[in-house]
């Protein structure tokens, strides 16, 4: 069994969450298992390092749980991106389609430097709207999107080709 196979079985999947026909995957499973729990942060690592990279952004709220300890282990800073009022200080905000209607993230104005090499990260990309404004946050603020990182990725939601083109995306599992 590899380790990809193996932190897949520990993601769990609900029917019908948070609304009837989405099959959502629910990592509390994968994180209440100390193996899984150490072998993804390991798997999400993997590809970044010695790359330089400066900051890990991690998505609201789900890219939090992962994304410290993945900055730590790329001896890099976290920036967190959260949905709008969250954030205490001056922002910078960023809509993006939903199904029905829109939504907004936003960053601190003052959360990256110019320049600065970023990692975007997040549990799962379905549509890629989500982590599609992400970058373009990371982008108004002179950040350089280095490359995605998601345990989860949907690729028939064809999420990859909102991301900034020619960027790696790292998906420890595609379904
Ligand atoms: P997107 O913007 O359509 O790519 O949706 C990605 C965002 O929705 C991420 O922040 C995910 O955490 C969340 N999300 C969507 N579907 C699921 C799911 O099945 N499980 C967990 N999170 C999900």
């Amino acid at each position: 069994q590899s380790i990809r196979e193996f932190i897949g079985e520990t993601i769990r999947t609900i029917p019908d969450f948070p609304k009837e026909g989405i099959q959502f995957k629910d990592i509390t499973t994968l994180l209440q298992d100390k193996r899984a729990l150490e072998l993804t942060s390991y798997m999400l690592a993997q590809p970044y390092r010695h790359k330089n990279i400066d900051y890990v952004v991690g998505l609201e709220s789900r890219g939090f749980l992962f994304g410290t300890n993945l900055a730590q282990d790329l001896n890099a800073g976290f920036v967190p991106v959260r949905k709008p009022g969250k954030l205490p200080a001056k922002t910078l905000s960023e809509s993006y389609e939903l199904e029905y209607g829109e939504d907004h993230m936003e960053i601190h104005e003052d959360a990256l430097f110019e320049g600065a090499k970023v990692i975007i990260h997040d549990d799962l990309i379905a549509t890629g709207g989500t982590a599609s404004a992400a970058s373009k946050l990371v982008q108004r603020l002179g950040g350089e999107v280095i490359g995605y990182s998601f345990i989860i990725e949907l690729s028939f939601l064809n999420g990859r080709e909102h991301l900034i083109p020619n960027t790696p995306v790292e998906s420890i599992l595609i379904e």
